[in-house]
C-alpha cells in the first residue's frame, strides 16, 4: 500500500466571538467564558436592570439608564442565517437612505453589515460625511450615538438598535456628581474663571469621548475639552496651556497613563470619588494636584493583568504585547506598547514579518484581527472569553428590526441630544478638533 502524505491547509480563524461562546456552552470547546448567559439573546436581559452578562456585569447601573422595549418575537426566533438575509435585504432596499456604523468592539454578525467600522470618533466622522442619509444606525453604545447626533445634520435620525446598550464607564461620570465636584473644587480654588499671574485658570475639565453628551456639555460650558485615547496627550497639553490643573473624567486609567507619560508625578494625581467629601482627598492634595482623576474605569480593560503579560512572555518568546491605555497603569507599564484601538489595528497591519501579538483590548476586535491577519499569531491577553456587556446588547435581531422598521417608514430607537446640551458639547468637540500636537 502506498502512503501519501497529506498537506493540511490551516483552518481559517472564525472571527465570531459568539460562535466561540456557543461552542463553550455546548461543551464543544475547552475555552472558558465569564458567563454562560452570553449564549442567550440579549432580550432576556433587557427587562432587568443591569448591564447584563459580560465584562461590565458587576458594575452598578444608574437608576435612570435607558431600557429597551420588547423586540418582536419573529426577530428573537430567527436563525443567524435568516437575520443575515433580512438585514442585507433591508439595507439594499434602503440604499443611500441609511448608513450603518459598527464599532471595533461590536460582534462580527453585526459588523459584517456595517458600511464603516472604527472607533467612536472615527464613526461619528463617517456619519458627518453622509448628509444625504436619512438615518444613521449606530451599532455601538449610547454615548457614541449621542456623539453622532451632535455631529450629524439635525434632520438625520441617529438610531441605536438596542437602547439598553449603554457604557458602564460613561455612566460612572454622572452629571449631578460632576456639578457637585465642581462646586466643591470652587470652594478650594476660588473663582474658577479667574486667571492667575501666568494667565491660567485653576482647573480645566477634560472628558474622554466615552462620556454622556451632558458631560461633554458641562466641559464645553467650563472652558474644557474632549479627548480620545489617540489624542489624550495633545489635549492635556492644550489644557495645561490654559489651566493650573486638569479634572479628568470618566476614565482614571487613561488620565493616569497619559499624565504619567508626560512626567506628572503620581503624588500629584489625586482621585475624585464622588461618594466621599472632597472626593476622598485632602485640601492640600487638591491644591498640589496637576490632574484630578475621576473614579471611573472600563470593566473590559480592567480585566487585563501583569500576570497575563508574564504568562504570554513565558509561553510565547518574542511576543509583542500591545494594550489599550484604558488598562491599569501596571499593565501599560509591563506591555511593549500602549495605544488606541486604531493604533493596535495599524500596528498589526504594519508588521511585515510573521509576529505573535498578545493584545489587551476587547475580544471582538482581537478575534477579528486574528482572522484578518492569519500570517500572525494574535490572541487576547485575557484567556477568559468576556466581551463588553453593553456592545453585546446589539444583537443582529435588533439590527434587522430597526432596518425593517425604516423600510416600513418608521424610525425606532432614535437618540437625540437636546439643544441646550448639544451646543456646548459641540464647542468642547470643536476645541478637540482644533487642538494640535
Ligand atoms: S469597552 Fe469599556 S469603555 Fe468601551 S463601551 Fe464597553 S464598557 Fe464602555
Amino acid at each position: 500500500m502506498t502512503v501519501t502524505s497529506l498537506t493540511l491547509e490551516p483552518r481559517p480563524i472564525d472571527p465570531s466571538v459568539d460562535h466561540g461562546i456557543q461552542a463553550i456552552v455546548a461543551g464543544a470547546s475547552s475555552a472558558e467564558t465569564c458567563n454562560t448567559d452570553l449564549a442567550a439573546g440579549p432580550w432576556d436581559f433587557d427587562i432587568r436592570a443591569g448591564y447584563g452578562p459580560g465584562a461590565s456585569m458587576g458594575d452598578v447601573i444608574p437608576t435612570g439608564a435607558p431600557r429597551q422595549g420588547g423586540l418582536p418575537q419573529e426577530y428573537r426566533d430567527a436563525s443567524e442565517d435568516e437575520l443575515h438575509a433580512r438585514i442585507a435585504a433591508a439595507k439594499a432596499a434602503l440604499g443611500e437612505r441609511v448608513v450603518i456604523l459598527g464599532h471595533f468592539y461590536q460582534r462580527e454578525e453585526v459588523v459584517r453589515h456595517a458600511d464603516y467600522v472604527g472607533d467612536s470618533f472615527q464613526l461619528a466622522g463617517f456619519a458627518k460625511q453622509h448628509p444625504e442619509a436619512e438615518a444613521i444606525v449606530f451599532c455601538g453604545v449610547h454615548f457614541m450615538a449621542e456623539t453622532a447626533d451632535l455631529l450629524s445634520q439635525p434632520e438625520q435620525a441617529v438610531i441605536l438598535p438596542n437602547l439598553a446598550a449603554g457604557c458602564s464607564m460613561a455612566d460612572m461620570a454622572d452629571i449631578d456628581e460632576v456639578e457637585d465636584c465642581w462646586e466643591q473644587l470652587a470652594e478650594i480654588y476660588g473663582d474658577m474663571e479667574a486667571v492667575d499671574e501666568e494667565g491660567l485658570v485653576p482647573v480645566v475639565p477634560v472628558t474622554y469621548m466615552n462620556s454622556s453628551a451632558a458631560i461633554k456639555g458641562f466641559v464645553g460650558r467650563h472652558g474644557g475639552i474632549v479627548c480620545t485615547s489617540s489624542n489624550a496627550r495633545t489635549v492635556l497639553e492644550w489644557a495645561y496651556a490654559r489651566g493650573r490643573r486638569v479634572l479628568f473624567f470618566p476614565d482614571q486609567h487613561l488620565g493616569r497613563n497619559t499624565a504619567k507619560a508626560m512626567g506628572v508625578p503620581l503624588e500629584q494625581m489625586p482621585m475624585w470619588n464622588p461618594h466621599k467629601p472632597l472626593g476622598g482627598s485632602s485640601q492640600v492634595e487638591l491644591e498640589d494636584a496637576k490632574v484630578i482623576l475621576w473614579h471611573g474605569f472600563c470593566s473590559v480593560h480592567r480585566r487585563f493583568t501583569v500576570d497575563q503579560i508574564d504568562k504570554a512572555r513565558a509561553e510565547h518568546p518574542g511576543v509583542r504585547v500591545i494594550v489599550h491605555p484604558e488598562c491599569p497603569m501596571a499593565v501599560v507599564d509591563a506591555a511593549d506598547e500602549a495605544g488606541s484601538t486604531d493604533y493596535i489595528r495599524k500596528a498589526i497591519a504594519a508588521a511585515d514579518e510573521p509576529t505573535t501579538f498578545a493584545v489587551g483590548t476587547e475580544i471582538n476586535l482581537v478575534q477579528r484581527l486574528a482572522a484578518q491577519y492569519p500570517q500572525h499569531e494574535i490572541f487576547c491577553l485575557d484567556p477568559v472569553v468576556c466581551p463588553c456587556s453593553t456592545m453585546y446588547r446589539i444583537h443582529p435581531g435588533y439590527l434587522a428590526w430597526v432596518l425593517e422598521e425604516l423600510v416600513a417608514g418608521s424610525v425606532v430607537n432614535r437618540v437625540t441630544v437636546p439643544a441646550d446640551v448639544a451646543d456646548p458639547a459641540r464647542v468642547a468637540l470643536e476645541r478637540m478638533l482644533a487642538a494640535r500636537p
